[in-house]
């Protein structure tokens, strides 16, 4: 894996670029080099060996701690000593300005060994800088300075029992604690009453303390919440309470753990009931004020505007949609090589030769087989395109950094329409990687002796949080591909027919190029016949197929324009990236004439169907 991300970064993304960039000016490929050999050591010693331990001993509550295994305090001690956490941020916040597409690739060696391990290191870090985006100075100095640091780990509360995928439905109320609320330091204080659902790294005791941001509605004069999303604000809500120090206070805030979720995968990232302001820790007095007359209350500190909590949160949303993604390539690339390996060494069957099979001749490894050959090369297809989509869109964020006008203004709308691809298609494809590669290991896949079941189990979560793939679908199709009138869709076109246009010069890679001028055609013109009639409904109920064909474009564009990189130089990897295009562009990129078949004539038979003919 090493050598493919290096190939990716240097001979396909020429990250040495951004050493051109003054906010990078004192890094160089050596210190890039240096990062990545740091976290590849920590990953191997650290994560890997303890990541079936992480899944075999789930969190366990005794009614008053969860108990996490020793070897996870371990490697969370390790990343946070590796300064990762704060690998993106400024110098002046301890941080080391990495650009974002080597944070990520670094990043990537942590999900490969455990990436329920590294759930806790991408929340904090994607919590402190959302506060470094919209929180005050106050707020930054005292909490995303301490997440950073690793003195305390963050979470993301948006979810509640009965609001998932529609978070207008938030219920959790906050009122403003007392007649000084508006003057505390932290931020405008609030009492929250709710409960939260399905909060990852809710409760532990990795860290002194936790640190929730929380979505939550503020009632209007009326008492009522604001129906919508316009109502929901952000709150910060320390599990401890903190003085303007950053010192604890002593004080517990009402946050209650009211249990653990036991899930399928991802054991090592505790999952969690959340009750706040239900009284389990009465907070006498917030800090400076008095007792607000409405009995307990979770403290909160308003982060940015009332009303503008889901924006805030989308800042957040669009950096963990990314690490999402990524986390679903790791997967399915930890999937890859253990069934790589395990092809390579297991004997079975004979060679088919022009006159059927030899039974006295020794048996072959079953890598020789062309039927487990085509399960390798669609992994193969799947993960390492996959890794180059989520470095492509961690380098748009780099340019939305700091590129200049024209160069941000491209990124942005470019990562408009990408974002949700690099959430949903690793989700998807390198899932189907990862259910191949217990497929490539026979009955030996299907038993708890392989790691491979565990990472399909791992990675069967990434199709249903962060926004589940339905949802990611209407995304695209209700939103992305038609905003500004359709920039997003142009300017993806305008790239991918760059890259037609390049390797339509190059022996070899003509064919596809055409093959995916064809595609990008189909898919423009289906985005337009699904919109024909305007009508929101019957577009969108192809929604998902929609999102899968545009993904499969994305992916045959970015496979082909990893194999002129791989053309243009003398990498040993040349054959193999060039197999695996061609795989792509032969077995995988014809799909998507079903996908836009359904969409362009706005199929039916899914909005029509009634819920009493199942
Ligand atoms: C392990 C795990 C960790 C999580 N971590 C966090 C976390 O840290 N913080 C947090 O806030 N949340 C977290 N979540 C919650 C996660 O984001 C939600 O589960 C997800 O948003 C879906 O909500 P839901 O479970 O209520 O399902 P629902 O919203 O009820 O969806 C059920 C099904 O209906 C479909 N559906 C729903 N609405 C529509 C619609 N309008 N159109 C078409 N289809 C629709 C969905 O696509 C889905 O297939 C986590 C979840 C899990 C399982």
């Amino acid at each position: 894996m090493r050598e493919t991300l290096d190939f990716l970064l240097h001979d396909w993304l020429d990250v040495a670029t951004l050493l051109q960039r003054p906010r990078f000016a004192e890094h160089s490929t050596e210190t890039f080099a240096s990062v990545l050999d740091t976290c590849e050591r920590i990953a191997r010693e650290k994560f890997a060996p303890f990541n079936r331990q992480a899944d075999v001993q789930e969190p366990h509550f005794d009614g008053e701690r969860v108990h996490l295994p020793e070897s996870t305090h371990a490697a969370m001690a390790a990343y946070v000593d590796s300064g990762m956490l704060a690998a993106a941020q400024d110098y002046e916040v301890g941080g080391m300005q990495l650009p974002c597409v080597i944070e990520m690739a670094a990043n990537a060696f942590f999900s490969k060994a455990s990436v329920a391990m590294g759930g806790y290191a991408m929340l904090t870090s994607g919590n402190a800088s959302l506060l470094m985006a919209h929180g005050t100075p106050v707020q930054k100095d005292v909490f995303a300075k301490h997440l950073f640091a690793g003195r305390w780990f963050g979470t993301m509360c948006l979810s509640e029992p009965q609001a998932g995928s529609s978070l207008s439905d938030v219920a959790t109320r906050a009122v403003p604690d007392g007649a000084d609320a508006q003057h505390d330091p932290l931020g405008p204080r609030y009492r929250l009453k709710g409960n939260k659902m399905w909060i990852s790294a809710g409760e532990h005791e990795l860290t002194e303390n936790i640190v929730h941001l929380v979505l939550a509605k503020i009632p209007g004069p009326d008492g009522r919440l604001v129906p919508g999303t316009r109502g929901i604000s952000l709150f910060i809500v320390p599990k401890k309470l903190v003085g303007t120090d950053g010192a604890l206070t002593g004080e517990r805030n009402d946050v209650a753990l009211a249990g653990l979720n036991h899930k399928l995968g991802y054991r090592g990232t505790t999952n969690t009931l959340l009750n706040f302001g239900e009284g389990r820790f009465p907070v006498r007095a917030a800090q400076g004020g008095g007792l607000d007359g409405r009995g307990a209350g979770a403290i909160g500190y308003l982060v940015g505007e009332p009303g503008q909590g889901l924006r805030c949160m989308f800042h957040m949303m669009n950096e963990a949609r990314i690490g999402v993604g990524l986390g679903a390539v790791m997967l399915g690339y930890a999937g890859y090589e253990a069934s790589l390996a395990y092809a390579m060494n297991r004997p079975q069957g004979r060679p088919m030769g022009p006159r059927g099979k030899d039974a006295a001749a020794p048996q072959i490894p079953i890598v020789q087989h062309a039927d487990v050959k085509r399960m390798l090369l669609a992994q193969k297809s799947y993960v390492e395109g996959g890794l180059a989509l989520e470095l492509y869109c961690a380098r748009l964020v780099d340019e939305l950094a700091t590129g200049d006008d024209t160069q941000r203004h491209a990124a942005h709308t470019l990562l408009e329409v990408l974002t949700p691809i690099a959430k949903s298609w690793p989700s998807e494809w390198c899932l189907e990687a990862n259910s191949l590669a217990i497929q490539v290991h026979g009955g030996y896949g299907y038993t708890r002796d392989f790691p491979v079941e565990q990472y399909w189990r791992d990675n069967r979560l990434n199709m249903i949080h962060e926004g589940t793939h339905g949802i990611q679908g209407l995304d695209l199709l209700g939103r992305k591909v038609v905003m500004d009138g359709g920039a997003g869709l142009k300017l993806l076109a305008t790239r991918i027919s760059a890259t037609i246009e390049r390797a339509g010069h190059v022996t070899g890679l003509a064919e596809p190029a055409n093959a995916l001028a064809a595609a990008l055609q189909r898919l423009g013109a289906a985005t337009k016949a699904a919109w024909a009639t305007g009508n929101p409904e019957e577009a969108l109920a192809n929604a998902t197929p929609y999102l899968q064909a545009f993904g499969h474009v994305v992916l045959a564009w970015l496979w082909l324009d990893v194999a002129l990189a791989a053309e243009r130089g003398s990498s040993s990897l040349k054959p193999g990236k060039l197999a695996a295009m061609q795989y792509f562009f032969a077995y995988e990129l014809p799909k998507i004439d079903a996908w836009l078949g359904v969409v362009a004539r706005r199929e039916a038979v899914c909005r029509t169907m009634q819920p009493d003919w199942f």
